[in-house]
């Protein structure tokens, strides 16, 4: 962080300034918002939730939940950019890596952009049960993982990595950080997808060595972070990103709905008994998750016993309101939203990606149901 900028909200707005002017771009090229990451990156918000002792804001889950979702409403691919880097630099804080006493400032000074390098091709969305392999060999540890999925590949400074424990017992998880640059961590694919299309989430393979030290947590206490930590963190702001985008498309269609006009009949769209319904059951859902994304960021905040459910629940909520509110506003500006005319299919297409990232949504609900009903989650 510079030091210049410590107001969160003048941050972020110089932020969105420039994620506004090159989103568009962003999405139909499908190229990294490399700009609007260089202003996260001045403007001290990669280190928002990260204590001060280490130069970061000291925000908590609330202030996080707010910065995300109106970056998404900006550019889903600048928020998710975003959120994977807040995620990896709380793992990172949750157990600092004894031979990299550097990382966590240089996080949260925006020196270093991170991410989350989880999902495997072998065991796809289930995170939690890596079948990559870490194994010990003095003070040195060998990971060898196929990453499905890593936001940021070949951008991010710094790879938060699961693998097998070198524990050896089988379903035990270590975490590792690793600089790119690290000799075999290499990007092994390109990535084009349906929405966030600026995010650069490819595959990505990783043969590399490593000291010991560069583990995050104790041996085979990947698992208690991931659940502790990356979980309610990454599902705050995975639900934010469904809401920024669901508020984008819902206030496109509004504003759409009262001035597209029906000349012959000399009255609005929103003349129509019908389209007044969609937008509403629009309004009344965005309301809604927005009210139940504050109450989880709070009770996160200020843990209790309704903790777990509130995480387990808002991902998979907001996932599925941002698929039918960003539907519904595609339904209700018609060919004016197909093409192209509104801001609405991107975020659209943006939309579809929240209930396929892991946890996804239908993992989520049946955790959800676990948790409520007595049993145990895995
Ligand atoms: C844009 C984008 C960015 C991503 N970025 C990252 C990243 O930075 N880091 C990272 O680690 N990963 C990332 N991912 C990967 C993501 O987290 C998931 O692992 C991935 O989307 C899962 O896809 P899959 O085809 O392997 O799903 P599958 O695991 O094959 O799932 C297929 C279907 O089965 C359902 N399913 C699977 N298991 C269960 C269950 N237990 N209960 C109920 N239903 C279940 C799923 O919900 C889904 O509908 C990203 C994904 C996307 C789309």
């Amino acid at each position: 962080m510079t030091g210049e900028i410590v107001d969160i909200s003048q941050a972020l707005k110089q932020v969105l300034e420039v994620a506004a002017e090159h989103a568009e771009r962003v999405d139909t090229e499908g190229v990294f918002p490399a700009e609007a990451v260089a202003a996260l990156r001045h403007s001290g918000l990669l280190g928002l939730v990260l204590p001060a002792e280490v130069g970061g804001m000291g925000a908590g889950p609330v202030e996080f939940t707010d910065v995300v979702a109106e970056l998404a409403a900006t550019c889903g691919s600048t928020a998710m950019i975003y959120l994977m880097h807040t995620a990896a630099a709380v793992t990172v804080a949750a157990a600092p890596p004894p031979c990299m006493p550097e990382l966590l400032p240089a996080m949260a000074s925006g020196d270093s952009l991170g991410t989350l390098a989880f999902s495997e091709k072998g065991s796809r969305s289930h995170f939690w049960a890596p079948v990559s392999t870490a194994v010990a060999a003095g003070d040195a540890v060998k990971v060898r993982a196929e990453k499905s999925w890593v936001t940021s590949a070949d951008y991010a400074d710094v790879y938060v990595v699961s693998a097998g424990s070198t524990s050896g017992v089988p379903g035990e998880v270590d975490l590792y950080a690793i600089a790119a640059g690290t000799p075999g961590l290499a990007v092994a694919g390109t990535f084009s997808g349906l929405g966030l299309r600026g995010n650069a989430s490819s595959p990505m393979t990783i043969d590399v060595s490593l000291p010991s030290e560069s583990r995050i947590g104790a041996e085979a206490a990947g698992f208690g972070v991931m659940m502790e930590t990356v979980l309610p963190w990454f599902n705050l702001g995975n639900a934010a990103v469904s809401l920024g985008l669901a508020v984008s498309a819902n206030s496109a269609a509004v504003t759409h709905v009262g001035t597209a006009r029906l000349e012959h009949l000399d009255q609005a769209l929103n003349a129509l008994p019908t389209i007044r319904a969609q937008i509403a059951k629009m309004g009344i859902a965005l309301a809604a998750q927005r009210a139940y994304l504050r109450a989880a960021a709070e009770s996160v905040s200020s843990p209790d016993d309704t903790t777990m459910t509130h995480v387990l629940g808002v991902k998979a909520s907001a996932n599925d309101a941002a698929l039918a509110i960003t539907e519904s506003a595609m339904r209700v500006c018609g060919g004016a939203a197909f093409s192209k005319h509104l801001p609405i299919e991107r975020a659209f297409r943006d939309a579809r990606a929240g209930s396929v990232m892991a946890p996804t949504a239908d993992a989520l609900y049946d955790f959800y149901g676990k948790a409520v009903t007595g049993l145990p989650l895995f």
